[in-house]
């Protein structure tokens, strides 16, 4: 080592030792090792950091967790596939601190996966670290086709013996590939994928589309569609100009076979050539990769992380209500998780084993099992309050069966435009406030006077 350092001097160099980081980079850990990721965890603890989140409601919680992820640096997200353990590590500590850093085992009101789908869909919109890492890895995949002459192209089609005219890296031997390559490409192994299902080969001049494997036409690839087809016609592969030519717009195809067709062929070669036609209504004038999921066509990691998001989850009126900006952030995650039905009523404490007083039953009317809808819409106590705010504007509402109804319906009252404002707000504070004076009644062991008086002070 010290002959190492004597070296190195006489250079004008330093001496290090693996592993290391070179350009921001780490360099010499072991693949996959956490080493290679303690720089992202620690940097996310140290932004995460526990009296952050004991300072601010629920709603702060969640904008200052977005604006953490948004500012992870994604250079290590967009090369390097995260490990399944590290992307766990990660995802919990973010849903920790959104639930609660002050405790070690914080209860977590609503699953990862729905807060991470859109306000639409339910959710609060966090980024799965998963997800947006594949989103950022994608990228070297889709850019594969428009970057020909850079060197990263250059050497990925010389290293693994790729088509340099391809829109897409198909086709390589997985088996010599580098780790970290086989890492980005993995999604074009299979058709049923994101990635290669919201992206589309549209063929213009045919030059850069493979006739037989490629997914440009309605179906994944002509030659798994069509082997009968495939097995009769004497190319097997090469590009679409190669199997026909275009005239004004219009292509006609020139397709040898092998040998004459038998009659039970035919119907399956009349679909061959349907399939061929419909797939050459483009306009466009040379080959082009199309991203299914953006109205630009162009690829986007956003549009990826929203389509992976919404998987699985319904578009429902009632979430597109809520995220309105009228009544403060705090009040409007309150209703979300209300309407969820994951706020810490006592049959919701008692169904996570948490020792609840007075049997579970209603703090304000004590009559009932203090459930979400109970607490806001069944509870004699609650249904005074909105009766009273409703005697106001001369409305007459039936009792709804729960939260979500009950918002739908108070939407849908017809009034002056000017008024609607004020009517939807007093949604959000008349239901923020059943909670608070709840609270107070539990906290604070009101007699039955003052609990009155907090009644009327809600209204
Ligand atoms: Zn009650």
């Amino acid at each position: 080592m010290i002959v190492l350092q004597h070296w190195a001097t006489i250079i004008g160099c330093s001496s290090d030792v693996l592993p290391t980081s070179y350009l921001g980079l780490p360099l010499g850990c072991p693949r996959n090792s956490l080493a290679l990721w303690k720089p992202i965890i620690d940097k996310l603890s140290l932004r995460l950091a526990g009296w952050k989140g004991k300072c601010l409601s629920l709603a702060g919680r969640i904008t200052l967790a977005k604006s953490v992820l948004n500012n992870l640096p994604v250079y290590f997200l967009s090369l390097f596939q995260l490990p399944s353990k590290v992307a766990d590590i990660l995802n919990s500590a973010i849903a920790k601190f959104i639930w609660g850093p002050e405790k070690t085992r914080p209860i977590q009101w609503v699953k990862w996966e729905s807060i991470c789908r859109p306000k639409s869909s339910g959710g609060v919109e966090i980024v799965d670290l998963k997800v947006k890492n594949r989103s950022l890895l994608n990228k070297w995949v889709v850019r594969f086709g428009s970057e020909q002459n850079q060197l990263w192209h250059r050497v990925i089609v010389d290293k693994y013996g790729l088509d340099r005219t391809s829109l897409l890296p198909t086709g390589y031997n997985n088996t010599r590939s580098s780790w970290l390559w086989k890492n980005i490409a993995c999604p074009l192994e299979n058709q049923s994928n994101l990635l290669t299902q919201n992206l589309r080969l549209e063929l213009g001049d045919g030059n850069r589309i493979n006739f037989w494997e490629d997914f440009w036409t309605e179906v994944p690839s002509l030659k798994d569609a069509f082997p009968r087809m495939f097995s009769v016609a004497v190319k097997k592969c090469g590009k679409v100009v190669e199997f026909g030519c275009k005239a004004d717009g219009v292509w006609s195809w020139n397709i040898e076979l092998r040998r004459p067709l038998f009659t039970w062929e035919r119907e399956v070669w009349d679909c061959f050539r349907s399939t061929l036609d419909r797939a050459t209504k483009g306009l466009c004038s040379s080959d082009a990769l199309v991203w299914k999921a953006d109205v630009s066509g162009v690829y986007n990691p956003k549009s990826f992380c929203l389509i992976a998001s919404s998987q699985g989850a319904n578009t429902e009126r009632v979430w597109n209500l809520i995220w309105q900006n009228i009544a403060p952030p705090k009040v409007e995650a309150f209703l979300w998780r209300a309407i969820l039905g994951r706020i810490p009523t006592l049959s919701e404490l008692a169904k996570r084993g948490v020792s609840v007083q007075n049997s579970g039953m209603c703090v304000l009317c004590s009559t009932e099992v203090e459930s979400v809808s109970h607490l806001f819409c069944h509870c004699v106590f609650a249904w005074k309050v909105w009766q009273r705010w409703c005697n106001y504007w001369n409305i007459s509402l039936p009792m709804p069966e729960n939260l979500n109804l009950f918002e739908a319906s108070w939407d849908a009252q017809v009034l002056k435009p000017s008024s609607k404002p004020v009517w939807r707000m007093a949604f959000y504070e008349l239901v923020f406030g059943l909670n608070v004076v709840g609270q107070i009644r539990v906290f604070q062991s009101l007699s039955s006077y003052d609990f009155q008086i907090c009644v009327v002070w809600l209204l």
